[in-house]
């Protein structure tokens, strides 16, 4: 059986001219969001009429999942009549223990016979007459809300929060260094809240990409698709990274390291129409993360490195991890997450000293030779796993990947 829902938007009313593409986008992620449910959704006068199926729980779930969402109210579909909407509205009010109501009436089609205060104080009249409920304008148990559109009206009463922000893609694409601690899903969110959508960059060390398809990384994303619908992950082998940089000095691997990482995902961007990298640093958090290995790490960038989670203090990442459910998960044992670990890493490296390096090592070559040997994992609205392929094959036809690999050639490091 199919329920209603009327949804609002948040922000996104704000943006002016760019609000039919925020409404758009928006209602392509309610979809997604309700994937496998069947839902129809329709933009009426400014809000969503949803009809979907599901419990009650579950689209709640969904929606208040949703980036761009102000808020949310299970509802009743009725003709736009005065009798249908008053049945709907008395059985809205006699559903309800409240001793006292107000009726909010809005009337966005003109042509409705009462105008918003007429169908108010009708209605009004009607629910005290029928149940003897006391209408109390300043501080009702209960608010009956009454939505007459061009070809229906919508009756609710209780609003559910939304998550605000933005929908996800209307920010466009972000290469996201995705590791499996707690810290780089919180960023995810963090960015897909402002209407980022994250491409998940992943390094692992294991012989197959299928020991970290089958391990909490997958889990991971699974969860972070609740905010962001389908998911793209690329996991990138390091194998080959950790033979070419063996006799590098011990104290720089974790930034030379962090320079591949960056390196890798900038070539990526295009073939994605991705603007900007992102990670989940957070400022002085690790050796590794200081202001200078920062600068180490973003020298030489053509595109943006966002940090959402920068001046975030441990616990406050903690807490935004729990609440998205990623915590528990980020804590599981991933060996690895810890391959580059080093007793002993430089606070301050020398931009310089990495570019040195990184000329040396000949890394941008490895790049390349990298990738060659990456896999793409595409995930449902859901985050189920829907196709894993090699990523080069599976981007063979966007020349702008082989254009990517020209112009990175000539670029800074
Ligand atoms: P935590 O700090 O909780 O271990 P984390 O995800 O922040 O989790 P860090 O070791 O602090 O892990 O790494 C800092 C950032 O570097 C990560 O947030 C992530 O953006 C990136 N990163 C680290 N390891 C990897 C990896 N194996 N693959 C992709 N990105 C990584
Ligand atoms: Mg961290």
């Amino acid at each position: 059986m199919s329920s209603t829902y009327v949804v609002h938007y948040s922000e996104v009313a704000l943006k002016g001219k760019n609000r039919p593409e925020f409404v758009r986008i928006l209602r392509r992620n309610l979809r997604r969001a309700l994937w496998g449910l069947d839902p129809d959704v329709s933009l009426n006068d400014g809000r969503f009429v949803v009809t979907t199926k599901g419990s009650d729980e579950d689209v709640a779930g969904r929606l208040g999942a949703t980036f761009g969402v102000a808020w949310f109210s299970p509802a009743s579909l009725v003709e736009p009549d005065y009798q249908k909407i008053l049945s709907a509205v008395l059985e809205r009010a006699s559903n309800s223990s409240a001793k006292s109501f107000k009726i909010e009436a809005r009337r966005s089609d003109k042509t409705f016979p009462q105008n918003s205060q007429e169908l108010a104080r009708m209605l009004g009249a009607a629910v005290a007459d029928d149940t003897g409920m006391k209408v109390d304008l300043s501080d009702p148990d209960v608010v009956l809300h009454v939505d007459v559109m061009r070809s229906r009206a919508v009756v609710y009463a209780k609003k559910k929060s939304g998550p605000g922000g933005l929908p996800v893609g209307t920010a466009g694409r972000v290469l996201h260094l995705f590791s499996g601690g707690i810290d780089s899903p919180v960023a995810a969110w963090l960015l897909m809240k402002r209407g980022c959508m994250p491409v998940y960059v992943h390094f692992y060390l294991a012989p197959l990409p299928q020991a970290a398809i089958d391990s909490k990384i997958t889990r991971l994303v699974k969860i972070l698709s609740a905010y962001g619908g389908k998911s793209t992950l690329v996991l990138v082998p390091f194998a080959e990274y950790q033979l070419a940089t063996a006799g590098a000095p011990g104290e720089l691997e974790p930034s030379l390291f962090r320079r591949f990482m960056r390196m890798t995902a900038e070539a990526l961007a295009p073939s994605f129409g991705a603007t900007a990298v992102a990670t989940g640093d957070s400022l002085s958090q690790a050796a590794s993360q200081t202001l200078w290995n920062i600068a180490a790490f973003d020298a030489g960038s053509t595109i943006p490195v966002l940090r959402p989670l920068l001046t975030y203090d441990k616990e406050e990442i903690v807490s935004l991890a729990r609440r998205i459910s990623t915590y528990e998960l980020s804590l599981e044992e991933y060996k690895d997450c810890c391959a580059i670990v080093t007793r002993h890493p430089r606070t301050r490296v020398k931009p310089e000293l990495i570019d040195e390096y990184v000329r040396q090592l000949g890394l941008r070559d490895l790049v390349w030779r990298t990738l060659d040997a990456a896999t793409l994992v595409s995930y449902n609205p859901v985050g189920d796993v829907m196709r894993s392929s090699p990523l080069l094959e599976t981007l063979r036809r966007t020349p702008s990947l082989v254009r990517a690999k020209a112009d990175f050639s000539t670029s800074p490091t």
